[in-house]
């Protein structure tokens, strides 16, 4: 009778671990709750271009290659431009799923335009289509520090960073590390977790001489002294060797000539549509009834601009999936500049060209206890780096279109079953909530059918006390997730 008894009880114990493995995959940052949480800062120097550290002396950028990793050619996000690619650093989303498709785009079911330049940023609706990095540390019971990294001064999903400065170009680079250094260092409770660090060059010199103006060679070395400033404060605070540090961007640069200049103009009347954004890419909307005359005067117009009907946009590009994106988009070649005619502003420098041109794609360097040493990795995609951000973070990554399978090998421990949940992609089902979800269901109904046999019998064995307990809970949490799971593969869907 009491052998009998037993056997259900010696499945649920044989399978007990299988669950709890489960859970633990789906809680990888409980592992980190007792010692203290790993420490990471991101840092974006706008529009460095992967190859200027070639080009002058930049010894800080090479000492951090030297320690840790660095990886050649980084392909961002369509369009390369500053507000989208930051955002999909800390989210990792295309932008027709994080919603900021622009610097400058106009949402129709708001009826409002949103523009890097003005107020709008603040409107919360802007950013909600996504869930930044710094909200799900913090939803996971971390801190974040958030010095001037485009969006943080925003409320998102009704949080701001722990700690963020307010948007100002004004505040020196030294002083924003200052106030990072001091969040790091602060008491155990109050320390962040998480630091985003953004400055604003070298991309406005950039644009204004020109990636190929040897001026430029002054502006790539004061950024490498930045830098250089950046490691000596976290060293004489000693978190140097605790936190983790990644040198990225956003996007390149390239150069621009007067003699690259389409002038919509001489193509079709301005009457006829109404501009979004700016070059090198940009939406139309044509003014009512004009969608086919506007399109079919432009698409064969030259041979330097790519003019495609939203639904044409090629599926690569992740970029055709959101209402923000406009009816009709143009994309200038690389170096080209479209206006409506010679009177609007030039610049000797631009970004936003095809993604997979080179001269787009940013420098990555990373280092850190989490990260090999002396590495170089010939390729990811920006988006791989959310999953291995949360990785390092030890929280759960949200859906996104990354994976942490491309990137482990910057890694300095390949990552486990149980520390590193794989993350998840927008366009497809994880397997893991459903065998955790597959055994759970099968353990309760095996115990149901056991135990109300046993009980029909009035066989009932005297159950160790606690094992109950121990596993009911786990097994509805698991299913609770599923659900979750199940829930947020639906919206995000694209
Ligand atoms: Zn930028």
């Amino acid at each position: 009778m009491l052998r009998r008894g037993c056997r259900p009880l010696l499945c649920l114990w044989a399978l007990l671990p299988l669950v709890s493995l489960h859970r633990l995959n789906q809680h990888g940052h409980r592992l980190h709750a007792a010692k203290e949480r790993p420490k990471l800062l991101l840092v974006s120097f706008d529009g460095f271009r992967w190859d200027y550290i070639d080009r002058v002396p930049t010894p800080n950028f090479l000492a951090l290659m030297k320690e840790g990793v660095q990886v050649e050619q980084v392909e961002n996000i369509y369009i390369t431009k500053t507000f989208p690619n930051h955002y999909s650093l800390v989210t990792g989303l295309y932008a027709e799923t994080h919603g900021i498709v622009a610097n400058e785009f106009y949402d129709p079911a708001l009826n409002l335009s949103f523009s890097m330049e003005t107020d709008s940023v603040y409107d919360s609706r802007w950013w909600e289509e996504a869930v930044p990095l710094w909200v799900t540390v913090q939803k996971a019971g971390g801190r974040s520090g958030a010095a001037m990294w485009p969006g943080s001064d925003v409320k998102i999903h009704g949080m701001f960073p722990s700690q963020y400065l307010p948007y100002n170009m004004s505040v020196p680079f030294e002083t924003r590390v200052e106030r990072i250094i001091e969040w790091f260092s602060a008491p155990r409770e109050e320390a962040v977790d998480f630091g985003v660090l953004y400055w604003e060059e070298p991309d406005e010199s950039g644009h204004r001489l020109g990636p190929e103006s040897s001026l430029m060679d002054v502006v790539i070395a004061g950024i490498d002294e930045k830098l250089g400033f950046l490691r000596n404060e976290l060293r004489k605070a000693g978190l140097y060797e605790k936190v983790n540090l990644i040198v990225t961007s956003d996007h390149g640069m390239t150069q621009l000539s007067t003699d690259k200049i389409i002038e919509l103009d001489e193509y079709v009347s301005r009457d006829l549509y109404t501009w979004v954004d700016k070059s090198p890419v940009l939406g139309l909307i044509p003014k009512e009834g004009k969608f086919e005359e506007v399109y079919s005067k432009l698409v064969d117009a030259n041979p330097y601009m790519a003019v495609y009907k939203k639904e044409d946009i090629p599926e690569h590009f992740h970029y055709q999936h959101n209402i923000r994106i406009m009816p009709i988009l143009i994309e200038a070649q690389e170096g080209w500049t479209i206006v409506q005619n010679r009177t609007n502003p030039f610049m000797l420098g631009n970004h936003g060209y095809n993604n997979t041109l080179r001269s787009m794609h940013p420098v990555f360097v990373a280092r850190g206890p989490a990260f090999r040493q002396d590495f170089v990795k010939p390729s990811m995609h920006s988006v791989d780096l959310y999953p291995l951000m949360c990785h390092i973070l030890s929280v759960r990554p949200l859906p996104n279109n990354g994976s942490l399978l491309n990137v482990k090998d910057l890694l300095a421990q390949e990552p486990t079953a149980i520390s590193t949940p794989s993350p998840p992609r927008v366009n497809e089902y994880s397997y893991a909530p459903v065998i955790g979800s597959l055994i759970s269901v099968v353990m309760v109904l095996g115990f149901l059918v056991v135990y109300i046999k046993e009980v029909t019998l009035k066989q009932l064995p005297s159950l160790p006390h606690g094992s109950k307990e121990m596993s009911q809970p786990l097994l509805q949490e698991d299913l609770h997730l599923h659900f979750l799971e199940k829930q947020r593969g639906c919206v995000r869907q694209i």
